[in-house]
């Protein structure tokens, strides 16, 4: 991809919100289903004082006919507020809506939303992370140039093996955050 240096631009942490901000319930299509993890929002406010936050998510759920679109972004706007209350700032959540048959450009390990942030936001790329549960939110990072980061949270452990070799493994979005900000 093609990126300029912009003074002022900000580093970013991408974020999966199924498993690694909240439970995942698979294919949640209802507010009341949402739980935050315990961790989540001290992990967030300390990420927010040197990052822009975003999530990411890919909710087949859609596609696949479980969930409306609707239901999908009355979740995703609900998570927002939840952390909000708790004085965390989401600058913008990114949602695919496909399953992987779908072969879209924007479900993940594609970087679409990253460059599609990049785009919209001042973002400084290569200081920027990705966190998630599942393989393919780490390579999502590491394909846009920043760097992925994956959690044994959610379903973390039964996806450790097919992680590539040499991967950053935290117990948790905290222990993430916090390996983070010690950089
Ligand atoms: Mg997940
Ligand atoms: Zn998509």
């Amino acid at each position: 991809m093609n990126r300029v240096e912009t003074a002022g631009a900000r580093p970013a942490v991408f974020l999966d919100r199924d498993g690694t901000i909240i439970e995942d319930r698979g294919h949640l299509g209802h507010i009341g289903q949402i739980e935050l993890f315990p961790f989540a929002v001290e992990a967030l406010r300390m990420l927010q004082e040197k990052y822009l936050l975003f999530i990411v998510t890919n909710q087949s759920g859609v596609s696949l006919g479980t969930i409306t679109r609707d239901a999908a972004e009355r979740v995703n706007t609900h998570v927002v507020r939840m952390l909000l209350s708790h004085g965390i700032t989401i600058q913008q959540v990114y949602c695919c809506f496909h399953a992987r048959h779908d072969q879209c450009d924007c479900i993940k390990p594609r970087p679409y939303f990253i460059e599609k942030a990049a785009g919209q936001f001042s973002i400084d790329i290569p200081r920027s992370y990705s966190i998630g549960d599942h393989p393919h939110d780490v390579e999502f990072g590491r394909a846009a140039g920043a760097t992925g980061l994956y959690v044994f949270t959610g379903h973390g452990q039964k996806h450790k093996r097919e992680l590539a070799h040499g991967a950053l493994c935290f117990d948790d979005l905290l222990s993430a955050a916090q390996w983070i900000m010690a950089h």
